[in-house]
C-alpha cells in the first residue's frame, strides 16, 4: 500500500502542525456547555471598527470579481501611512504569509533560519517546510538575548526572526539594542522584525519606553524587513490581512512566490476602512492597557509569578503543570492557551479580554487552583 508520508519532502513529513486556540463551538459541542470565554488567540475583543464592517458591506456585491492583485488602494494607504514606497510593501493572507514568503525565497534545504527559544511557532514550521534548519538561540529571563542569536550566526543563516514584542512571552526590546543588533548583522542576512503587537506595545501605559517602530529603520538597513497585521489591534484576525516592508528588491522577490490573489477583496476594503479608525484603534489599546493592569494585579494578590507583557496577551506561571490546570478552566469555559509547546509548560497565555471576560477568567483560575 502506498505511504504518502514516504514521499512528502522530508522537511513536510517532520512538521508538527502549528496549534490554534481551541474555537469556542469546538468546546461548545464537546462539553454541551454555553457562555464560553475564548482568551485563547489575542484577538481584540472590541471586534472590528464599525467601519470595516461597513467596507466590507459596501464590497459584498463585488465579490465574484477577483481582488486586485496588486492591493493597489490598500498599499497606497500603508505607503502614506508609513512613509515609505509602494515598492516595500507586500501585502499577506495574515502576516503569517510573508513570513512563509521571505523563506521561500531565501532559505534553501540546508539552510539557516536563525529565532529565540519561546518564540512564535510559525517561524520553526515556515523554516522546516523549506527543507531549512531552524536554529533557537537561548533566552534570557524569557526574553531574546540578542548576543545568544548574534553567537548563532553561521556562513548558513539566510534568516533572522525577532518578534518585538515575543510571543508567547510579552517581552520586548529597546530602539538602541535591537538597532545596534541589526547593524551587527551581515547584510546578506534578512532580519525580518514582526511588529504584531505594534499598536498595544507602542501604548505609553503598557509601560514599553523605547519601544522602537522598526520601520523607521528599513531604508537605513536595506537587509531588514518589518511586518505589521490587521489580526490583533485592528480586530480583523478572520479576515486574514496583513503585510510586509523590505527593500524593493526583496518585496519583489517575495511577490514571485506570492500567489496570485492572496488577500480577498473584503479584507482589502476593511483594512483600507479600519486604517481611518484611529479612536477604534485607540480604544482597543487602552481597554487593553487596562486589562493588563487587571489581571497583573490579580496575579499578584495570588501570589502568582508572570512575564511582564506590553502585548495583548501575558503567560502566567501558575505554578504546577499548566495542562491540567488548561483543561479545568475549559470546564469553566475559559478558554486559554497552553504553551508547554514553547517549552514554558508551567505557564498558561491568557489573551487580555474586556474587564469582565478578564474577571472571569481571575474566578475561574482561582477555583482551579485551589480544587
Ligand atoms: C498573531 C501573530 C502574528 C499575526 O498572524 P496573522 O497571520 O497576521 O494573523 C504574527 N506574529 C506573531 C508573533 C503573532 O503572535
Amino acid at each position: 500500500m502506498i505511504d504518502f508520508l514516504k514521499l512528502a519532502n522530508p522537511g513536510v513529513a517532520g512538521l508538527h502542525p502549528y496549534q490554534a486556540g481551541k474555537p469556542i463551538e469546538e468546546l461548545e459541542r464537546e462539553l454541551g456547555i454555553s457562555n464560553i470565554i475564548k482568551l485563547a488567540s489575542n484577538e481584540n475583543p472590541l471586534g472590528p471598527s464599525p467601519k470595516a464592517i461597513a467596507a466590507m458591506q459596501a464590497e459584498l456585491a463585488d465579490v465574484w470579481l477577483y481582488p486586485d492583485g496588486n492591493g493597489f488602494v490598500l498599499k497606497e494607504k500603508l505607503a502614506a501611512l508609513h512613509g515609505v514606497a509602494m515598492n516595500r510593501i507586500t501585502l499577506g493572507n495574515g502576516s503569517s504569509e510573508p513570513l512563509e514568503f521571505i523563506v521561500r525565497a531565501f532559505v534553501q534545504p540546508g539552510d539557516e533560519v536563525l529565532f529565540s527559544e519561546h518564540s512564535f511557532a510559525i517561524y520553526p514550521i515556515v523554516t522546516q517546510a523549506a527543507g531549512g534548519v531552524g536554529v533557537a538561540a537561548p533566552a534570557k529571563n524569557w526574553g531574546f538575548d540578542l548576543d545568544a542569536l548574534k553567537a548563532q550566526i553561521s556562513a548558513r543563516t539566510r534568516v533572522i526572526f525577532i518578534a518585538n514584542p515575543n510571543n508567547p512571552t510579552g517581552t520586548w526590546l529597546g530602539a538602541a539594542e535591537l538597532e545596534a543588533f541589526i547593524a551587527a548583522v551581515p547584510e546578506n542576512i534578512i532580519v525580518v522584525v514582526d511588529e504584531a503587537y505594534y499598536d498595544y506595545a507602542s501604548h505609553p501605559a503598557t509601560g514599553a519606553s523605547g519601544y522602537p517602530n522598526a520601520i523607521d529603520w528599513v531604508e537605513k538597513y536595506p537587509n531588514l524587513m518589518v511586518t505589521r497585521t490587521f489580526s490583533k489591534s485592528y480586530a480583523l484576525a478572520g479576515l486574514r490581512v496583513g503585510y510586509a516592508i523590505s527593500h524593493p528588491q526583496v518585496a519583489d522577490l517575495m511577490n514571485r512566490v506570492r500567489p496570485p490573489f492572496n488577500v480577498s477583496n473584503l479584507a482589502m476594503a476593511a483594512a483600507v476602512a479600519a486604517l481611518d479608525d484611529a479612536d477604534h484603534l485607540r480604544a482597543s489599546v487602552e481597554m487593553n492597557a487596562a486589562g493588563l493592569k487587571q489581571l497583573t494585579a490579580a496575579f499578584d494578590e495570588m501570589g502568582l509569578e508572570y512575564i511582564p507583557s506590553v502585548g495583548n496577551f501575558i503567560s502566567v506561571d501558575v505554578q504546577r503543570e499548566g495542562k491540567p490546570v488548561y483543561d479545568a478552566l475549559l470546564r469553566e469555559g475559559v478558554i486559554v492557551r497552553p504553551v508547554a509547546n514553547y517549552a514554558m509548560p508551567n505557564h498558561l497565555r491568557v489573551t487580555v479580554g474586556k474587564a469582565e471576560e478578564n474577571a472571569r477568567f481571575i474566578r475561574a483560575l482561582k477555583k482551579v487552583l485551589a480544587g
